[in-house]
């Protein structure tokens, strides 16, 4: 795409967006978690669920590269130039709370919502407490912990089609969730806009409770000092991928700035200037070395934007 005609589309949606400017070459490492990625030529902010609708099917059909990020924690962008828009869901965070219901707009971070409910004396999202993602990318991701997640308390949602422009709510039966997995992942048409949580009527004091108990947990077991973007496999039924790590002596491997956790080796953390491209050897390195070691295939959970695939990679998609 032109010049001219790349500075036309971002006016289109500058307007659409009801922000007055688009940012312009937005450094991708401010935007998600394990703080790596090149720049993307523009990062757009939408004010309303209703401007983002709008700014999707502009950008469909002017065909502008584009990227949805929540809270930027499970993806990795590729750390060249990102040629397009990225859409950041982070102005679109309303909560709002009716009898048992809470229905949550998908721009608000997971903890956010469990603290809504907590002090609505509303239990059953506890478990989604200190995952640093949004109700988006949780849904999409069926985020969980501690041998829950989100799905369990998700009673239906509002998805758009950034095909035909149309607006419906899915039940959770059409959401399609299993371990880790949703409707989101299988198709790229439609992306959420909110979702609607039926939750239990709880003391507060409880909650508050569970609340810090799971804080406790993942303080112990995760690398929170570092940056990262969580787990980094999916957990085949083979068993827990940082013990089948640990099988093949790669706990503190490490290729640039990326390294395999020392605390929690089912994660890989970014030690200083990492590059996407160190993450994703380092992915595929743990896959060759398990699948060589155990015959056990792992796929990431993880996701890698634009990052190029070297030849000696064999990296499963889901
Ligand atoms: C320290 C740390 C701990 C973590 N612990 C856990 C854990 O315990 N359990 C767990 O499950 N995960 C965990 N994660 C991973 C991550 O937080 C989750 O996968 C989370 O659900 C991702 O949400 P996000 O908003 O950051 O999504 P993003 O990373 O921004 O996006 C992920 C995907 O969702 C899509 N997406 C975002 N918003 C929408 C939307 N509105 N509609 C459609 N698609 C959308 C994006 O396009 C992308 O494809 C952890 C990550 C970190 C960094």
């Amino acid at each position: 795409m032109g010049i001219f005609a790349r500075q036309q589309y971002f006016g289109l949606l500058s307007s659409a967006s009801d922000v007055p400017a688009l940012r312009r070459n937005v450094p991708l490492a401010e935007l998600c978690t394990m703080h790596v990625g090149g720049l993307a030529d523009a990062v757009c902010t939408p004010a309303s669920k209703e401007a983002l609708c709008r700014c999707l099917l502009i950008a469909r059909h002017k065909q502008i590269p584009y990227a949805l990020f929540g809270g930027g924690s499970n993806i990795i962008p590729g750390d060249g130039f990102f040629p397009g828009v990225i859409f950041s869901t982070a102005a679109l965070r309303g909560v709002q709370i009716s009898g048992t219901k809470i229905k949550a707009d998908c721009g608000c971070r997971l903890g956010d919502l469990v603290l809504a409910a907590a002090r609505a004396g509303l239990g059953g999202l506890e478990c989604l407490y200190g995952i640093p993602g949004t109700v988006g990318g949780g849904v999409k991701m069926n985020a969980g912990a501690h041998g829950s997640d989100i799905a369990s308390c998700l009673e239906a949602a509002t998805m758009f089609s950034t095909v035909t422009g149309e607006k419906r709510v899915f039940s959770k039966n059409e959401l399609a969730f299993s371990y880790r997995m949703s409707l989101l992942q299988k198709t790229k048409e439609w992306i959420l806009l909110d979702a609607t949580f039926a939750c239990t009527p709880t003391e507060t004091q409880r909650i508050r409770a569970r609340i810090a108990e799971v804080t406790k947990k993942r303080r112990e077991a995760q690398p929170l000092s570092l940056p990262s973007a969580g787990s980094v496999f999916r957990r085949p039924k083979e068993g827990e991928v940082w013990r089948m790590i640990d099988m093949c002596d790669l706990r503190g491997y490490t290729i640039g700035g990326a390294q395999i956790s020392k605390q929690h080796a089912g994660f890989i953390v970014n030690v200083g200037g990492a590059t996407a491209r160190d993450v994703h050897r380092l992915v595929c390195l743990v896959q060759e070395r398990v699948l060589g070691t155990l015959g056990i295939s792992l796929v990431p959970e993880i996701e890698f934007l634009d990052v190029k695939e070297e030849e000696t990679c064999r990296l499963q998609r889901p």
